[in-house]
């Protein structure tokens, strides 16, 4: 219900909705792609690499730091 000013006065990028950018909860860094969890959890391919040895142990699923399920490599 809150109604924003809108500023329109600087409206050279108006990409910054939050829906399509992926922010990891890792190092923070906004990326193109993200790992996602469905407890909303996500993280960057490079963290995932960094952190792949603690993450997964077979290879095909990688377990959320957060709420612990599993989650597949494959499709999201
Ligand atoms: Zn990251
Ligand atoms: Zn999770």
């Amino acid at each position: 219900m809150s109604q924003q000013s809108r500023t329109r006065a600087k409206a050279g990028k108006s990409r910054r909705r939050q829906s399509r950018s992926k922010i990891c909860h890792c190092c923070g860094a906004q990326a193109m792609f993200c790992w996602q969890c469905r407890c909303g959890f996500s993280m960057c391919q490079s963290c995932m690499y960094e952190n792949q040895w603690g993450m997964t142990c077979n290879g095909i699923t990688w377990e959320c730091p957060d709420c612990g399920a599993q989650n597949g490599y494959g499709n999201q």
